[in-house]
């Protein structure tokens, strides 16, 4: 039998969509049509399971799942043995204590003897232990937000990403804990045939990530300026400079990273350069 990768992958929520293209943009067709908790690829041999986020972890350290992808949160709180294989750069968001926000605040040692409310008992623990800090942890599974507000707590440790859920609560964030964004885990004990997928997996990310951090520039100069614009175009190699039918011009193409972008292209006008034509990559081979 022909191996084949089992990959999970969260059913709704705010990692599913960002999943599922990485895969996509990986050239991997699969059927994630509605409602569905399997799909097999048309092209590649891997098989996806949707399941909510939280079980991931849990079904890779069995093995039931091959690979996952989760929240950097729910994998520490779930903290099941599993190889932590790539961070993904996604669904990036912080784990924060926040306080109604009339009250004072003067440093974590204010949380001395108060109760907090969380869906992340184990991280909070962990925040608490390290600041020698003794509190109360009330875990609950949602809808933490309203926790002091109905007397159930006197402060929150939640998601926070833009803060909004937090002021409309009446709170505010006093203390980031933890910050995450979204990890492939796998098992840590696989075959060597599925290794060999998951690699293959590994070298298609890279490929698209570096494609995702770069911009093809083609510009046009007089051929007095190239030296002085070569310096400025960091590309992989050296730039490709094809002469122009007009005499005396040549064109001048390169691969140059996002952050350097808008720092240099002023730089490069200032050194004659004109026309420039700045195109997304799909993908970068080394
Ligand atoms: P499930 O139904 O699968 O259990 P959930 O409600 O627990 O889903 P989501 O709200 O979909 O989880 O969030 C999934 C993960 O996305 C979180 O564990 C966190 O890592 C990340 N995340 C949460 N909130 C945000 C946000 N506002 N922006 C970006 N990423 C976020
Ligand atoms: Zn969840």
């Amino acid at each position: 039998m022909n191996d084949v990768l089992r990959i999970a992958v969260q059913k709704s929520g705010r990692l599913s969509e960002d999943s599922l293209n990485l895969f996509k943009e990986c050239g991997i067709k699969f059927d994630n049509g509605a409602g569905k908790l399997k799909a097999t690829s048309s092209n590649f041999p891997a098989e996806f399971l949707f399941l909510r986020d939280d079980d991931i972890p849990g079904y890779v350290e069995d093995g039931v799942a091959d690979m996952g992808i989760v929240g950097q949160n729910v994998h520490v709180e779930t903290n099941k043995n599993v190889s932590e294989t790539k961070l993904l750069g996604f669904s990036k968001c912080r784990l924060s204590i926040a306080i109604p926000r009339g009250e004072v605040y003067n440093g974590v040692t204010d949380l001395e003897g108060k109760s907090i409310a969380t869906s992340y008992p184990i991280i909070l623990g962990n925040f608490l232990k390290e600041h020698g800090v003794t509190a109360h942890i009330h875990e609950i599974s949602g809808s933490v937000e309203i926790a002091p507000s109905i007397g159930l707590a006197d402060a929150v440790c939640d998601i926070v990403s833009s803060g909004g859920t937090l002021l409309s609560n009446g709170l505010k964030e006093v203390e980031v804990i933890f910050r995450s964004e979204a990890i492939m885990i796998s098992y840590p004990k696989l075959s060597p045939e599925k290794q060999d997928i998951l690699n293959q997996i590994l070298f298609r990310i890279d490929a698209v990530q570096r494609a995702k951090n770069s911009k093809y520039v083609v510009l046009n100069t007089r051929n007095e300026n190239i030296a002085a614009i070569r310096a400025l175009l960091p590309g992989m190699k050296a730039p490709s400079i094809l002469p122009l039918a007009d005499e005396g011009w040549s064109s001048m193409h390169s691969v140059i990273t996002e952050q350097d972008f808008w720092q240099n292209i002023e730089k490069l006008r200032e050194a004659g350069a004109e026309g420039i034509l700045v195109m997304p990559i799909e993908k970068i081979i080394y």
